[in-house]
């Protein structure tokens, strides 16, 4: 066989492969396994937006080739929302680009800044996306671990000084996945003044800013003094809106930096077809009590998971915002064993927690995109085979 590059060779360990084996396992055997580990909402795109969509696909001009930063007028969409949102001030033609889903923006921005032996600074547990894309660029990710006594925050103050020198990108995420932690305006002037000393540039993924509960609005990264200047904002319609098949994000921020992403993107990628974009700016711009309403069913869910644990024994708080609870694992297990025992016993698939970083270890993710009767079911097998737990 030929031999793969050493990029690919060098790829961390997937740790889901020997669960998702037992839940493959588990469903041939006949068990009515129901997953708590699938992170793609299951409400469906809204109706007004997928009528954009019907009518704009017959519109010979978007069956060509689309502009490789994305049509103006999603990006003038894009600059409004944020306008609307939290007063960002963003030009659409410098300060906004058109991504095919935000995966896409997070993986290619490594190769716009990182040289061999460079280093971007990613959570630990982490949305895998930010260490890969810097290993793919012939970089090392350096792990900041967030830790329940730091409310899941990195702690800057804890990174080596030679590690910081080295270091070009620092990616952020809050509302975070996997643990649901969500940023103050306090924190992000922390991570801007970091970034503005040591000359590195903060790329925040804010793929869950419009997913709150209990009236809790998540603050977007742009809306802080000094961001713009200090880095991007990656965001994306496929949680607001429920369009993660849709493939239609965008980086929004620091001009110099959307430039250079604009660039790397322009010899890789012909852009997201403009039918989408249009479709977007129905999401973008149309009604927006789509929101309000997902959030609703997702705070529902999120009761029914905390209010069901917490009965059993574990003692966490409601979470403020995402669609994930993140649950540290009762006395005697690991996040994998944990894991291996609701699936075995219960039926019941939750993601250990160690699979998102070497932090996540005593850990287990649960996600809020499942049908709320289904969710019920399986809060209540894990009751019957848990009973109550300690820790
Ligand atoms: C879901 C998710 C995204 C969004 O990815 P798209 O490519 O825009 O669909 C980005 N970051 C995180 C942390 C996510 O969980």
């Amino acid at each position: 066989m030929t031999e793969q590059a050493e990029r690919i060779k060098n790829l961390p360990p997937y740790l889901f492969a020997r669960i998702d084996e037992k839940i493959a396992a588990a469903r041939a055997k006949g068990t009515d396994v129901i997953s708590l580990g699938i992170g793609d909402p299951d409400l469906p795109t809204p109706k007004n937006i997928v009528d954009k969509m019907a009518a704009e696909v017959y519109n010979p001009a978007h069956h060509q080739y689309p502009s490789y930063a994305g049509m103006l007028s999603f990006r003038q969409a894009v600059a409004e929302w944020h306008r609307r949102r939290g007063g960002v001030e963003l030009d659409p033609q410098t300060e906004v680009l058109t991504l095919i889903g935000s995966k896409e923006g997070i993986a290619h921005i490594s190769l716009c800044y990182i040289n061999p032996g460079d280093i971007a600074l990613v959570p630990d547990p982490g949305y895998p996306v930010y260490e890969i894309g810097c290993m793919l660029a012939g970089g090392q990710a350096y792990k900041m671990p967030l830790r329940a006594e730091n409310e899941f925050l990195p702690v800057f103050e804890d990174i080596p000084a030679d590690v910081v020198k080295r270091a070009k990108l620092l990616f952020l995420n809050y509302p975070n996945n996997p643990t649901s932690a969500t940023a103050d305006e306090a924190f992000y002037r922390k991570a801007i003044d970091f970034a503005r000393e040591n000359d590195i540039i903060i790329c925040h993924d804010g793929a869950y800013s419009e997913i709150g509960f209990d009236g809790y609005k998540p603050l977007g990264f742009l809306e802080v003094p000094g961001a713009k200047e200090a880095g991007i904002e990656f965001n994306s319609l496929s949680k607001a809106y429920n369009m993660t098949g849709w493939r239609i994000a965008w980086a929004a921020g620091r001009r110099d930096v959307i430039g250079a992403l604009g660039t790397v993107k322009s010899n890789l990628d012909s852009g997201a077809f403009q039918a989408v974009q249009a479709a977007g700016i129905e999401a973008l711009l149309g009604p927006q009590d789509i929101i309000p309403q997902m959030c609703d069913v997702y705070q529902e869910r999120r009761d029914i998971i905390i209010d069901t644990l917490n009965s059993m024994g574990w003692r966490m708080k409601k979470t403020k915002a995402a669609v994930y609870v993140w649950a540290p694992v009762p006395k005697g297990f690991t996040s994998e064993s944990f894991a291996e025992f609701v699936l075995e016993k219960a039926g019941v698939v939750v993601t250990p927690g160690n699979g998102y970083g070497a932090a996540g270890e005593g850990y287990v993710r649960m996600t809020l995109t499942i049908g709320t009767q289904r969710l019920r079911e399986a809060l209540r097998r894990m009751r019957d085979t848990l009973g109550s737990v300690t820790f």
